[in-house]
């Protein structure tokens, strides 16, 4: 038994006739009380579809026969309502306290941050397969026409020294290929050589083009060995596609749209952009430094040869620094150190 609550007037309809009927209405026995000049009612409460809470507009409750119950008042029906813990899905109380929103909001941040740093690179690595090769060519072809207008140059090098340096990675190639025969196809490498003011340094696009500097070949010309370490590295960029997997990541969601609708002219548009100030992810030059050593080990390099780029590079740079220049370091990479030690401890698991 509870003791009958606060009584308020509000306007009964029974569902069947337009006719209003004035009643106080209140809540005792667990049953909503409706009591006129002409009519007493008793409604389970269950039967009573309270309205959420709304700052504007009608009160209106429903009532399961059809009847409903209509507010004189709003700010007493509020009250009358508030008292009775009436209405008041958890949502509508959490909307209305502040520490709820403060928590909320909280944890859609952490949700933000966390998808960011470990959903997109999941969620790039998913999509990429997706979106078919001819994808990552047009891209590839599309952004070094683009570089090659506006900071390649054409390369000092000599043609048979191209053609050199092209076959015996074209060979190096082959012999890493035999040696994963049933590995998901990549598109056919393709060498490029170009001056560029970016140093000593190789970079890989999306369709398999890597593009090797005058001054890499100049810095490591005695050294196929440390140059192919660097190349396996390109190739490593190139089959786990790594252009594409960033392009996805940093547009993900027009991406996504491109591979639902069907339509790559938007990713199209911006990859020269994204892939000119493209720097990968540690995780994914990790990724890439485990296929260079494959290759390396595929072509009978002990992974420790690198040590020699990172010696070279770093006297280049300090040379640079020394005539004035601004040397640009593989800044995108890890610390030198990582690297050194991932490629020396790569020698010790060789049989
Ligand atoms: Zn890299």
């Amino acid at each position: 038994m509870t003791s009958p609550g606060i009584h308020l007037m509000v306007d009964y309809f029974d569902g069947h006739s337009a006719r209003a009927h004035r009643v106080q209405m209140w809540i005792e026995n667990g049953m909503l009380q409706l009591s006129g000049r002409d009519l007493i009612r008793q409604i389970p409460l269950p039967k009573v579809q309270w309205p959420e809470r709304t700052r504007h507009g009608f009160r209106l409750a429903h009532i399961a026969d059809g009847g409903s119950i209509q507010a004189l008042d709003a700010n007493d029906w509020d009250d009358w309502i508030r008292q009775h813990h009436l209405g008041e899905k958890l949502v509508v109380r959490a909307q209305q306290s502040w520490r709820w929103t403060i928590v909320a909001t909280c944890v859609l941040l952490m949700v933000t941050v966390m998808g960011y740093w470990w959903g997109l690179p999941l969620a790039a690595r998913a999509i990429a397969p997706l979106i078919p090769l001819s994808v990552d060519k047009q891209i590839g072809s599309s952004t070094l026409q683009a570089m090659d207008e506006q900071w390649l140059k054409p390369s000092q090098l000599q043609a048979p020294d191209q053609a050199h340096w092209r076959e015996r990675f074209d060979l190096a190639v082959q012999r890493h290929a035999q040696a994963h025969l049933g590995a998901s196809p990549t598109l056919p490498i393709q060498w490029h050589f170009r001056q560029a003011a970016i140093g000593p340094n190789a970079f890989a696009l999306p369709d398999g083009s890597v593009v090797v500097t005058d001054d890499l070949i100049k810095l490591l010309h005695d050294r196929e060995d440390v140059l192919l370490g660097v190349l396996g590295h390109e190739l490593g960029h190139v089959a786990l596609r790594h252009g594409m997997r960033t392009l996805i990541q940093t547009g993900l969601l027009s991406a996504a749209s491109s591979v639902a609708l069907g339509d790559f002219s938007s990713v199209l548009a911006s990859a020269p952009a994204l892939l000119g100030h493209l720097a990968y992810s540690r995780d994914l030059e990790r990724e890439a430094d485990a296929v260079s050593i494959q290759f390396m080990r595929n072509n009978h390099i002990r992974p420790s040869v690198m040590i020699v780029l990172f010696e070279r590079l770093q006297a280049y740079h300090h040379e640079q620094t020394e005539q004035g220049r601004m040397g640009i370091a593989f800044s995108s990479h890890p610390p030198d150190e990582e690297r050194i030690a991932r490629f020396k401890a790569a020698d010790l698991l060789v049989n």
